[in-house]
């Protein structure tokens, strides 16, 4: 069988990657499969049954035009650079054209080890790959870009973690698996060659503009800089935390990539982490924009000879670059949060309004989510005001800054009608409340798959009112707080 891969990174020097095959599986079952992707990114053929795409994209069969690879990179994981790491648990099957014309890698996590696999077991089990699937899907339906996920299949085998649990293998679809790392991993290595090839490779791939540009590597660095800058905001503007962003986490793609122990702040505080290993706070809500940046920094390193044979002048640009991160982002999170407040014109008391907000949400523990929804809710009908005032324990403090928002909302040209369509496309009434992700995962490790079916279908439509799942828009209980993630991956 054909699946029509094409296979552009395969073609590149031996040494950025290893050709290796899937392990094959004791018995591939479909546990979810996203057919509107697969038709979507031109996987052919459209009509396999579950049996015949579970034995694809378990690994156990291979389709006739699949070069199955691992990609080598390296990484800082919590700030300490590993020179190698890898795929040490995921193979690339192939890319493969999209109706919209984009190419995109078809990639299997989970599915058995590589020559990057370390001391693990290249092996993955049902709860963190259904989680993964769960929420990549979730942040795609928020309009955030991300990796897909394709399918996920269980192997019939058990993986060993804290306790013996099912395998899986997630088939993961991403624009492409480059990231932060993969540069790290030629630069650390003084492969000043593999850098330029990696270096036209992703410009040809992800930012064809850059080709044409004065200083190619210069103009893709401040390309990938705008791309997170934006990502960052979206993620913050949903309360969303990655929870390891370590440069190997990090898409030169711009989409978020491998969700592990993320998660999606409830009450705001933004000194949240949920990450059990993420002792220091490093990656927490509000430390993301400096991480981001941090880890540009790390890119920019990797592509000094490539911008300047000046070494100080090549700093002295690429620094520039990497500070404007900072501008890109607050212009970007502020626009998200003046669309979240019903505003699409500009005025300079913006962000001291937004500000205030937030700094009263902190104070009363209010939840991030409903205070938004509140917020449509009362821009569109003030009797609504009740049900956002008693989220906040200072009635006076909120009914002031109220007072002061709908002054500035008679100033913004917007007519009712739009000022809702803006607010129901700013303020999502359905985020992967943790609690409910726990709930549907506990389930399907156990065999049962309805709430997990239950629960993506409602995420998949998170900006309508849903009012027959009321119950999923609500906070957890607060016997199910603090919520922790482990890594057990
Ligand atoms: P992650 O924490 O999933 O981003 O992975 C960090 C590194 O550890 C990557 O190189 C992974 O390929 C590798 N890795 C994670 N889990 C496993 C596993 N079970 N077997 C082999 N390698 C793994
Ligand atoms: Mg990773």
């Amino acid at each position: 069988m054909r699946l029509g891969f094409e296979h552009t990174y395969a073609a590149l020097p031996a040494r950025f990657f290893a050709a290796i095959h899937p392990t094959k599986v004791a018995k591939a079952q479909m546990v979810v499969v996203n057919r509107g992707l697969w038709s979507e990114i031109g996987l052919n053929p459209k009509d396999l049954d579950d049996s015949q795409a579970a034995a694809l994209l378990s690994g156990n069969e291979l389709a006739e035009d699949s070069t199955p690879i691992a990609m080598a990179y390296a990484g800082h994981q919590f700030g300490q650079f590993v020179p190698q790491l890898g795929d040490g648990r995921a193979i690339l099957l192939g890319e493969v054209r999209g109706r919209d014309g984009i190419l995109r890698d078809v990639q299997l996590k989970g599915s058995g080890r590589t020559p990057f696999s370390r001391g693990g077991d290249g092996r993955a089990a049902i709860g963190p790959m259904l989680r993964e699937y769960l929420i990549s899907e979730a942040m795609h339906a928020l309009g955030i870009p991300t990796t897909r996920s394709l399918a996920v299949v269980t192997t019939g085998e058990h993986v060993y973690r804290q306790e013996v649990l099912p395998g899986a293998v997630l088939t993961r679809v991403a624009a492409s698996h480059i990231r932060v790392g993969t540069f790290q991993f030629f630069a650390a290595r003084g492969d000043e060659e593999a850098l330029r090839q990696l270096l036209d490779f992703v410009i040809a791939r992800h930012y064809p503009e850059a080709k044409t540009a004065d200083v190619p590597a210069l103009a893709m660095l401040e390309a990938v800089t705008k791309r997170q800058a934006h990502l960052i905001a979206d993620w913050m503007r949903v309360g969303f935390i990655h929870g390891v962003m370590n440069t190997d986490n990090m898409a030169l793609s711009g989409e978020t990539i491998d969700y592990g122990p993320c998660a999606f702040m409830d009450s705001y505080d933004p000194q949240t982490v949920f990450s059990s290993i993420d002792l220091g706070g490093r990656y927490s809500y509000t430390n993301q924009p400096g991480i981001a940046q941090w880890n540009l920094a790390r890119l920019a390193e990797t592509l000094l000879p490539l911008i300047d044979a000046d070494k100080n002048k090549a700093v002295e640009l690429a620094t520039k670059v990497v500070e404007d991160f900072v501008e890109h982002f607050e212009l970007r999170f502020l626009e998200c949060m003046r669309r979240k407040i019903g505003l699409v014109s500009a005025e300079d008391g913006d962000a001291d309004l937004i500000t205030r907000l937030l700094a009263a949400m902190q104070k009363s523990e209010a939840d991030f989510t409903l205070t938004f929804s509140g917020i449509s809710r009362a821009a569109t009908s003030p009797g609504e005001a009740a049900s956002l005032r008693v989220l906040f324990t200072d009635a006076d403090e909120i009914d002031e800054w109220l007072s002061d928002w709908h002054l500035r909302l008679a100033r913004d040209p917007q007519s009712p009608a739009e000022r809702a369509e803006t607010l129901r496309l700013a303020n999502p009434e359905f985020i992967p409340r943790n609690y409910r992700v726990e709930e549907a995962l506990q389930a399907a490790t156990s065999g049962d798959l309805q709430p997990f079916n239950r629960l993506l279908a409602i995420l998949q439509r998170p900006f309508e009112s849903q009012p027959e799942f009321e119950e999923y828009r609500l906070p957890p209980p607060p016997s199910e707080q603090p919520y922790k993630t482990f890594c057990g991956t």
